[in-house]
Formats: structure tokens, sequence, C-alpha cells
């Protein structure tokens, strides 16, 4: 199914967005983590947003999410490792292809800071999804940089490929298959020619042809190089417009004040801002549809 919006994260600014699309009768899929992984999950007390003093931010996000459920939206838990502006607007998680005729960046605040050379050597042996990339490490030895909760599923797969696989972490997960090698290492940098020869964690250099970093979410800009930021953060227009026709952001991606909010005031722009490009291309288009 193609959905006339797709909306990147299942937080305060997603959800909000995806009760307002609903609400202009728009087919729309919320493609994020799980939403007890949103940073408002950790807030024990929230007592700024309207009418609700006191209430925790788990007890918030159950209600946002149960709104979005009953207003029709549809939902794919997982993290979003690619994303194609073409034809509209395809999103993979894992192996799973999601295509959409807008998109809603919603994805918070992604506070990893990148390895030394991680930049440099995306898609010359840097991947961020085993799933995808994995056959291509068929047979050769690889580091798996498990930052994310599924980091030890996607090693054991790499395994299965026949790829030497070494885990490397700042702690060993209790998922990890047992006879995965396991490094405990905190500062990481990924060294090569043409493509990646050595991770070097901390000082200690691995060999290896493909080095895997999987963590929670991966940032806008590297899934749509072309979108504009202004001080690291997406930039938007009043509508929540950003320099991609089709493509609009809210709440915490956007820059601050990182509150709910807010979050939510223009997750409702954003899917308002949607709807309407997509009612405007219909009355443009010779058929007068969407
Ligand atoms: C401890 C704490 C206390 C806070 N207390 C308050 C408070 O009292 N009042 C207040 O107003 N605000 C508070 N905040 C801030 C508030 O949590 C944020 O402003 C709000 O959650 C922002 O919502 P958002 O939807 O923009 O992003 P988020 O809530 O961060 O949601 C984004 C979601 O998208 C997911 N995601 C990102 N990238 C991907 C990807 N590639 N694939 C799949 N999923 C992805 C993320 O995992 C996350 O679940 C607090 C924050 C913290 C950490």
């Amino acid at each position: 199914m193609r959905y006339d919006v797709i909306v990147l994260g299942g937080g305060p600014a997603g959800l909000s967005a995806a009760v307002a699309a609903r609400g202009r009768n728009k087919s729309v899929l919320v493609v994020g983590n799980r939403w007890q992984d949103s940073p408002l999950a950790r807030a024990e007390r929230v007592d700024n947003y309207l009418g609700l003093p006191g209430v925790t931010g788990m007890e918030l996000l159950e209600q946002f999410r149960r709104h979005a459920e009953e207003m029709g939206a549809d939902f794919v838990l997982g993290r979003v490792i690619s994303l194609m502006a073409w034809n509209g607007f395809h999103l993979t998680v894992g192996s799973e292809l999601y295509e959409g005729e807008t998109l809603v960046l919603a994805p918070g605040v992604v506070r990893q800071a990148k390895y030394p050379g991680e930049a440099e050597y995306l898609g010359r042996g840097v991947s961020y999804c085993a799933t995808c990339d994995g056959m291509l490490y068929r047979g050769k030895p690889v580091a798996v940089v498990g930052r994310s909760g599924d980091a030890p599923r996607e090693a054991a797969y790499l395994k299965s490929l026949g790829c030497q696989v070494v885990y490397v972490a700042p702690k060993r997960p209790t998922a990890l298959e047992p006879d995965i090698p396991f490094l405990q290492a905190n500062r990481l940098e990924i060294a090569g020619a043409q493509t990646v020869t050595t991770l070097v964690a901390d000082g200690a250099p691995i060999p290896c042809s493909g080095v895997f970093i999987l963590r929670d979410a991966v940032a806008p800009t590297d899934l749509l190089p072309q979108l504009e930021t202004l001080g690291g953060s997406i930039r938007v227009d009043r509508s929540m417009a950003t320099s991609i026709p089709g493509v609009f952001a809210a709440g915490d991606c956007t820059g601050g004040p990182l509150q709910v909010s807010k979050a939510v005031g223009e997750g409702l722009i954003a899917a308002l801002s949607a709807a309407e490009f997509l009612d405007r291309r219909g009355a443009e288009s010779p058929a007068g549809g969407t």
C-alpha cells in the first residue's frame, strides 16, 4: 500500500502528526522505534503540558499512541535505515520497503556523535544495516558496533552469512550469542584506504572489511543528505516544510525549545501542510485525484 503520509518517529511530534493527518482523512503510516523509546518516557513528572500537570512521560506517550491508533493510523515498528526521495518516498526497515506520497520527519534529536572515519567510509565499508548490506561481506571479517537493542540479532545474522564477526560495545549485551567474540571498548575510529581495513577500538586495531554501526536512530541528514539544516537542526518554514518538496518536519529535530507542547504543535502543522500539499497536487493534476 502506498500511504498519503509517512511519519518517521513515534514520539509526541510523530503521533500528533498522525492524528492530524487522519483528521484530514489521509492514510497514515507511522514508522519508528517503540514509543517507549522516546526520551519523554524517562520523564518522571511533566509539569508543563497544558491541562495535565503532574502526569508522567510514560502516561502521556501511552495516551498519544492510543489516540493515534484510534484515529486509524497504521504502525510499523523498527529502525528506518534508508530513505529514498524519488517518485514519492521509500523507507526501509530491515528488508521491508514502505511507500508514501509525503513524509513527516519526527525523529527527535539523534544525540550520538559520529566516530572518526564513519562519514568518510560510509558506503565503503561502513554500513548502518546488516540486513541490507550483509551479503556484501560474506566470508569476510566484520565488526559490529552494538549501540541498539537489535544489534545482537544483526550480529547473529552476519555470522549466519559466514562473516567472521567481532562485537564491540561498552558492555556485553545478554542477548549476544556466546560464540560471537566480544570486545569491550568506548573509543572507536574507522581507518582504511579505498575501503575500510581496520576498526581501532580503544587503541587496539581490529582488521576488518566492514564495520556495521547499529544505533537506535539514524540522523535524518544521513537518511536524506540533501536536507538543509540550520544550526544542526532541520531547517523548516512556518508551515514546517523542509527544503525538499513533500517533506515536512516537526518536534525536537527542528530545534529548541525541546518540549512536548512544541513537538505536538509542530506535528499538527506538519500534517496539515502535508494534507494541503496532497490536495493542491490533486487539484492541479489532470485527473483531479491525489
Ligand atoms: C528526562 C527527560 C525529561 C523531559 N521532561 C520534559 C518535560 O517535563 N516537559 C517537556 O515538555 N519536555 C520534556 N522532555 C523533552 C521531550 O521528551 C521532548 O521534547 C519530546 O519527546 C520531543 O518529541 P519528538 O516527537 O520530537 O521526539 P522524540 O520524543 O525523541 O521521538 C522521536 C522518536 O523517533 C525515533 N526515531 C528516530 N530516528 C529513527 C529512525 N531512524 N528509525 C526509527 N525510529 C526513529 C526515536 O527513537 C523516538 O522514539 C524531557 C526529556 C527528557 C529526556
